[in-house]
């Protein structure tokens, strides 16, 4: 199985630790077409890049393009989903600024108020993982699509347990793909069944931190063919995606 594009991957200016150019280089070696640089965003504590350097980084991908000419890349941004409501750490006004909304959870976010460290923050570092609990996790997520134009949601159940295939029915709806993670694949075979049954499309990424290891992602390789995954619903083994800020004429 080979991936066409990798949309889910880290440098130094968070917590990756290959240089974009190195990514970039990996990525047309390894002969993929498409390659998104998405850095943890600006509220995550320890390694969140910071809106000074993502404009610097916007920079050099512009200069990079036309260095590299047989990849597209695609400047984004991993945001962190920060509250029960859906919040997360980029501006509605932001948005228009870059090719590709990944979200995902992530302890490391910064709460947003003495209510949020309570009711979203703690219980999540906590790993509650009553049904309550799970329900009122699967509806953050929910509220974030609702709410924002997200692209892909990264490593579900990573962090905080979610229902996937609640939250794949209105990703469906509202054209977001949901990512087979090579690090953090949080589904049963049950649940991707599941979720292949309500039509939602998948996404693999490599989630690298290592130039290296873009475009590697076996685990989903393997689940797709142990489970019969139809590869018409896996959108890069076939196509390019279609993203709310890049390629929007492609169908989801
Ligand atoms: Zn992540
Ligand atoms: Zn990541």
């Amino acid at each position: 199985m080979k991936l066409l594009g990798d949309y889910h991957t880290h440098t130094t200016l968070s917590d990756g630790h290959s240089l974009l150019e190195d990514n970039v280089k990996s990525a047309v070696n390894k002969g993929i077409l498409q390659l998104a640089i998405t850095d943890h965003s600006f509220s995550h504590m320890a390694h969140g890049i910071t809106r000074e350097k993502f404009e610097e980084q916007k920079k050099e991908i512009n200069e990079l393009k036309s260095k590299y000419s047989n990849i597209q890349i695609l400047h984004g941004v991993e945001s962190n989903l920060m509250s029960l409501e859906g919040d997360i750490d980029v501006k509605q006004n932001e948005r228009e600024n870059f090719d590709i909304l990944v979200v995902g959870y992530h302890y490391t976010y910064k709460p947003l108020s003495f209510k949020n460290f309570f009711n979203f923050w703690l219980p999540s570092v906590l790993h509650i993982t009553t049904k309550k609990r799970v329900q009122k996790n699967t509806m953050a997520y929910i509220n974030a699509m609702q709410k924002n134009d997200i692209d892909i949601l990264a490593h579900l159940n990573y962090g905080i347990k979610v229902d996937p295939v609640q939250i794949a029915k209105v990703a469906k709806e509202k054209e977001v793909y949901i990512e087979l993670n090579a690090k953090h694949l949080g589904f049963s075979d049950k649940q991707l069944l599941e979720m292949v049954e309500t039509g939602v499309k998948f996404i693999i990424d490599s989630d690298a931190h290592y130039c290296e290891n873009i475009a590697k992602n076996n685990m989903a390789f393997a689940a797709i063919e142990r489970l019969n995954i139809p590869k018409t619903q896996v959108v890069n083994l076939n196509d390019f995606p279609k993203f709310k800020n890049y390629n929007k004429d492609k169908k989801y």
